[in-house]
């Protein structure tokens, strides 16, 4: 796995005169964006978490684009018009912390070259093309063995032609650093250095192996002539190969599993790998901290996670938090409500369930009365109440417990990073949810986000399940970094790539794009003449219940079919008492897509109304 990537856009690019004069080359445009940004999102597509630019001509472009996609890092080459590429590299050598993607800025390629580069086992690797006629070739001998010997822009000074050098480079921070090394005793008589020479003088000692593909797909733009090429042929090409590797798309409007991206799906085609191993705990230790970040400082809480779906988060917090002299209230204002329950029935707790309605707000001074005459000492409740939509007073609530002294027990898994939330302002002591939700990840990983002091408290509590329990897999996996049974592998590969790109996204930014399409949805059923379960105002704008029309014709199998014939699948309701089905807008999906079911809607219900 290649985490960090390096992105070397320095250069004046003044072979291509007037069009580059302003601008730096990667900022050239083909496929609609510029080639840079096409190649920022190939990287985190493969699960690149940190890109580093070295920028010089024209850097407030990268700066700019710094803004744009939170993971990447800018550093100038305060003297790029007077150096060469090593030169970028040397500025930022300190910044690399784990192997790395080194890219130049002016390419466009197959992102198959990434995935290639990152499954082979060696360390050190430079991609290798077939001959491709640019007229600005370089070209590379190896050595027996495969390494890198020489290269050379005449092909006359080789003594062998084993391929041309391709400008993206797989790299360990100690190979740089033995070419920031090589580089120091040579800039005083080499100050154009290119980093390529650097690798070729350090691969003497310690190699850096050639992967030659000989069809790849790419062009380094230098000149007009490239660029005509690249725009022609190359980049036609190239958006061909990577199509045919897209994942067909199923817009999921249930309220999860949510629809993910086609990244997310691919990060769990990794190699087999036992879960006990080192570099797998570290990928679950980053996951925990990260899925932290969205909600809490990590010093103040930690995330405890392991393989099952979001109702063993709650089942674990309910059974593990609430002591045996603890007496707890469960407000029910729908079915997930009623879950948690169910759970503290199942674990014989003393507990009561203060009933409120399923469409319409919690009466919070009857929930503080209640709270204070029973003498409750926790409170568990559902933020975001996925069958109708129904968004808690969190903040409320929080500051009644906090007043009270209640520790709080949130079900969150509909909520969690769809809505923004910081568990400290709002009182949250233990939060559950899951992988397969807003997250954007798929199934298979419950967690519990906790106040790492309420945590440590229940350390004393006898143990009520074996499996479910909390500060048992916390303390196990503090010390082991590994989950006390075996967990979902691949799915913890796919929740990497997803809390990537919910960092790149932003959780302001998601329920920006999710509410987007609940005013698509919202607008749509107001004009076709159908109506919610809840008053909008009382609403997520994450999941919608809308009231089925009082029609004899309707029939929601009829219409589940419909919607998935055009690839949509959407869920029916699942309150007693109202006869409704569900929109749900979270994952991977825009509001073009919403408009698309709006319409299929509006002509199903046209349709059975004459
Ligand atoms: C999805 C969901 C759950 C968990 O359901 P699972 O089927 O166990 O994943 C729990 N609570 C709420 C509010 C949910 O939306």
């Amino acid at each position: 796995m290649v985490r960090e990537a390096v992105i070397l856009g320095a250069g004046l690019g003044s072979r291509l005169k007037e069009r580059t004069k302003a601008m730096p080359k990667g900022f050239l445009e083909l496929g609609g964006m510029p080639i840079v940004e096409a190649s920022i999102r190939k990287l985190i597509a493969v699960g690149v978490e940190r890109i580093i630019i070295g920028t010089g001509h024209c850097a407030e472009y990268y700066e700019a684009l710094a803004k744009k996609y939170h993971i990447i890092e800018t550093i100038l080459n305060p003297i790029y018009a007077q150096s060469g590429s090593m030169r970028t590299l040397y500025e930022l050598r300190d910044r690399v912390t784990t192997d790395f993607f080194l890219l130049e800025s002016d390419l466009i390629y197959d992102s198959a070259g990434l995935f290639a580069l990152a499954n082979d086992l060696r360390p050190d690797l430079l991609l290798a093309s077939g001959p491709t006629l640019s007229g600005d070739e370089v070209y590379l001998e190896s050595g027996p063995d495969g390494r890198l010997v020489k290269l050379s822009k005449r092909r006359e000074d080789l003594s062998r032609n084993d391929g041309e050098l391709v400008g993206i480079t797989k790299l360990r921070p100690s190979t740089l650093q033995g070419m920031c090394a090589y580089a120091e005793s040579v800039f005083a008589e080499k100050p154009m250095l290119e980093y390529e020479h650097a690798m070729a003088a350090v691969s003497k000692d310690d190699p850096i192996h050639i992967l030659r593909i000989d069809n790849f797909l790419w062009r380094e733009i230098d000149d007009e002539h490239h660029l005509e090429i690249a725009q022609k042929k190359i980049q036609p090409q190239i958006e061909q190969a990577e199509a045919l590797r897209r994942v067909r798309r199923e817009v999921l409007l249930n309220p999860g599993p949510a629809t993910t991206t086609d990244s997310v799906k691919y990060a769990q085609v990794q190699a087999d790998i036992c879960p006990r191993e080192k570099e797998f705990g570290q990928i679950m230790d980053w996951t925990r901290t990260e899925l932290t970040k969205f909600v809490a400082d990590p010093s103040e809480y930690v995330t405890v996670l392991w393989g099952g779906s979001g109702t063993s988060a709650d089942e674990a917090m309910i059974s593990s938090v609430v002591p045996e002299n603890g007496r707890l209230l469960v407000i029910d204002n729908g079915v997930y409500g009623a879950r948690m329950a169910k759970i503290a029935g199942v674990y014989k707790l003393n507990y009561e369930v203060f009933k409120s309605s399923t469409t319409a707000p919690v009466d919070l001074n009857a929930l503080e009365a209640t709270l204070k005459a029973g003498k409750f000492t926790h409170l568990a409740v559902v933020y975001h109440e996925t069958t109708t939509g129904l968004l808690t007073d969190l903040p409320s609530i929080g500051q009644i417990c906090k007043r009270l002294g209640i520790i709080t027990i949130v079900d969150a898994v509909s909520a969690y990073a769809g809505i923004p939330m910081d568990l400290s302002a709002l009182n949250v002591d233990f939060m559950a949810s899951t992988s397969n939700k807003n997250i954007q990840g798929m199934a298979g990983i419950a967690f519990v986000i906790c106040r790492r002091d309420r945590l440590a408290e229940t350390a004393k509590i006898p143990m009520r399940s074996f499996y479910l329990n909390l500060w048992d897999q916390h303390a196990y996996f503090e010390k082991t970094l590994q989950t006390r049974f075996t967990p979902p592998v691949q799915a913890f590969y796919a929740l990497r790539q997803a809390i990537i790109e919910a960092k790149v996204e932003t959780i302001e930014g998601r329920y920006a794009r999710y509410s987007a399409c609940w005013n698509t949805l919202i607008k749509g059923i107001d004009r076709i003449g159908l109506r919610c379960l809840v008053k909008p105002e009382y609403q997520s704008k994450l999941i919608t219940a809308i009231l089925e029309p009082e029609n004899t014709r309707y029939n929601f199998n009829e219409l589940h079919d419909i919607a998935r014939r055009a690839g949509f699948t959407i869920y029916p309701g699942k309150l007693s008492d109202a006869n409704t089905f569900r929109i749900a807008n979270i994952g991977d999906i825009q509001p073009a897509e919403m408009d698309r079911f709006v319409q299929l809607l509006q002509k199903y219900i046209d349709e059975i109304r004459t």
